[in-house]
Order: C-alpha cells, then structure tokens, then sequence
C-alpha cells in the first residue's frame, strides 16, 4: 500500500489533472489524500468550490485537506513551503502529484516550484497537465485511466461553478485522455499523462 498525494493550487486542478488516476490508485487500495491550497476565491462561481472539492474527493473517499492561501497570489516562497511540509510530515506520502513547471499559470508553477523544496525528501514526484499547461509539457509516465474516465468526466462535472469554461466538457476530458493514449499507441483507450519529475528506488 503505497501513500499518494495530489496537490492542486485550485479546487479543480486535481480532477482535471489526475483524477483518474487517482481512482485508479484508490481501487487498488493505495491511501490518497487531496490537498488544496486556495479556495479558488479567484475563480468565478458563488464560494462554493471548496464544497465541490469535497463532494468530488469523496468520490474516491480521498482524505480531503485544503488550506487557504490566496488565489492567484501563491507563492514559491516559505510560505506556501512550509504549508506543503506540514502535510508532507503528516501523511509522509510515497507519491506525491504536481503541476507542471511548464505550466502558464502562475499559482501552478509557483506550486511547483514550492514543492520542489518541500518534496525533497518523497521519493517519487510527477507532475500532471492542466488546460493552462504549455504547448512544451512531454509526458513520459503514462496511466491507463479507461475504467475510471467516466468517474473523472463526473468528477469534472461537480464543479459545476466552472462548468462554463469548454475544457471541463466530457468530450474535451475524454479527448485529451484519448490524445494521450494515442500518444503511446493505444487505441480505444483513455490516459492520464505525467512528466516524471524524480524517482527514487
Ligand atoms: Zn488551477
């Protein structure tokens, strides 16, 4: 049994990014925790996406932490350093799931960068692509998430004060999961992508 941790900047980044493999991890009786660093304040909708996060992390019954710094103000400093040490002291995860440095929002790449430090001693970190990723991420871990696609388009779909934005549709979170299995040359298959930022064994 292995401990895995997803960090998202936002309410929704997780599911966007890794849920189903997440599911995955969970099915196979792997501990996942979600942590969230803002409440997504920035965001548009009605200051319920903290509620969403929940409703979408008991999918999976993940353990659910989320934390307050400001939206679109993270930083890669002590502060939010020191956030992502408590938790990494806490749950001493084996695994531990990032967005990618190449990514064009600044709280997700200052996330990265935080966890940089704070993961330093985790023996395995991947980062995940987000709609706002660069044109530049290059996955080279890929999880086949075809039994879990429709949990993920669900989980997706509870952050319905985002629901406007066209990359939380299914058919954009079955496409790019489809993209990526073509990527490794299967077919009819869905796949989470991830660049493998170290692994230790
Ligand atoms: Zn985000």
């Amino acid at each position: 049994m292995n401990k895995i941790l997803a960090v998202g900047p936002h309410p929704d980044d997780i599911e966007l990014g890794c849920f189903g493999t997440m599911a995955r991890y969970a099915k196979e009786g792997n501990e996942v925790n979600f942590l969230v660093l803002t409440t997504g304040e920035g965001g548009t909708g009605d200051g319920n996406r903290n509620k969403e996060a929940i409703k979408s992390a008991a999918l999976i019954k993940a353990k659910f932490f989320m934390e307050n710094l400001k939206d679109r103000f993270i930083s890669e400093g002590p502060e939010t350093i020191s956030v992502l040490e408590k938790y990494i002291d806490m749950i001493k995860p084996d695994k531990v799931f990032i967005p990618s440095a190449t990514d064009t929002h600044q709280d997700h790449r200052a996330t990265f960068h935080a966890s940089m430090v704070a993961c330093r001693t985790v023996k395995e970190i991947y980062a995940y692509e987000t709609p706002s990723t660069s044109r530049n991420f290059a996955p080279n871990f890929f999880v086949d998430i075809t039994d879990y696609i429709e949990l993920k388009v669900k989980a997706v779909k509870i952050h319905s004060s985002q629901g406007g934005k066209g990359y939380m549709a299914d058919r954009a979170v079955k496409g790019l999961a489809e993209y990526r299995a073509f990527d490794i040359l299967l077919n009819d298959r869905y796949v989470e992508g991830f660049d493998i930022i170290k692994v230790v064994v």
